[in-house]
């Protein structure tokens, strides 16, 4: 494996349970600074390639190597929002307790560093919503879960950033203020996300991975409409986007 590369995979292949694969000879790579939009039809394994990039499913065959390691091995290098409907939104917990779950793999349940602490409180100012704290995360609305969620996947300083259709259960504007987000976020990460906006993941990121049951590759700026209805079935539209910076990272929009 060459050093430079944050992400490799080769020849993979994956089954839930032996039944028919959901992932089929999948080859992947992704260099240092390298940013990826991951689009595909619903069921067309995007969810599936992103937990056996965390290690939370272990393919039949091929390789995984992130940051070089195995994925369980660089886990603690990787941050993590999974799809939205698989959080209990009704679960009575805390924002701060939400964002501190990020930290949790490096502690024995019951004691937090002070340093952990620190950790949940600056990806919250990270976010803008340190004031959200204390509020209950049932209350909150789908734009400010959606940061929190993120908060809590930047709490352990991820060196890669997976992100599972983030945008989902957010309005336009919130939509927006996440682009932006994203676009302050890679310039100190790599980010990997989920998204059905296609204007998004072809303009703004520089590498657009199809996943529908195979994976293909295709350069940001190379990825029109044409190419998406070869993976698409059915219609989907570019949708134009113009970013202003909402997060704290002292810096302009889009890229
Ligand atoms: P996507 O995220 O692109 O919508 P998924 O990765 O969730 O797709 O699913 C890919 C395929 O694997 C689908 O056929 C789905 O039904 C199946 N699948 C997903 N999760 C499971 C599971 N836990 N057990 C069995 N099959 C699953
Ligand atoms: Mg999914």
């Amino acid at each position: 494996m060459t050093s430079d590369l944050i992400l490799e995979i080769r020849d993979l292949d994956f089954a839930y349970d032996g039944g028919s694969p959901a992932l089929e000879g999948v080859n992947l790579s992704l260099r240092q600074g390298e940013s990826a939009g991951i689009i595909g039809p619903n069921g067309g394994g995007k969810s599936t390639l992103l937990k056996l990039i965390l290690g939370m499913l272990v393919p039949q065959k091929g390789i995984i190597r992130v940051f070089g390691r195995s994925p369980e091995d660089a886990r603690q290098l990787i941050g993590y929002m999974p799809q939205y409907h698989q959080l209990d939104g009704a679960f009575p917990i805390l924002v701060r307790e939400v964002v501190l779950q990020g930290t949790l793999h490096r502690n024995v349940w019951g004691r937090v560093p002070a340093e952990d602490r620190r950790a949940a409180a600056a990806a919250l100012e990270e976010m803008g919503i340190a004031d959200l704290a204390e509020r209950s995360f049932s209350e909150l609305s789908g734009g400010q879960r959606q940061r929190v969620l993120i908060a809590r996947a930047l709490a352990c300083h991820p060196r890669l950033l997976l992100l599972d259709e983030p945008t989902a259960n957010v309005d336009p504007g919130a939509e927006e203020q996440f682009y932006s987000t994203l676009n302050c976020l890679r310039r100190s990460m790599s980010i990997l996300t989920v998204s059905h906006d296609l204007g998004f993941v072809s303009r703004e990121i520089d590498r657009v991975i199809c996943v529908n049951k195979h994976v293909s590759i295709h350069e940001g700026g190379t990825f029109d409409q044409a190419a998406a209805d070869r993976i698409y079935r059915h219609g989907m539209h570019l949708v134009e986007h113009n970013h202003a910076c909402f997060c704290n990272c002292g810096g302009e929009g889009a890229k």
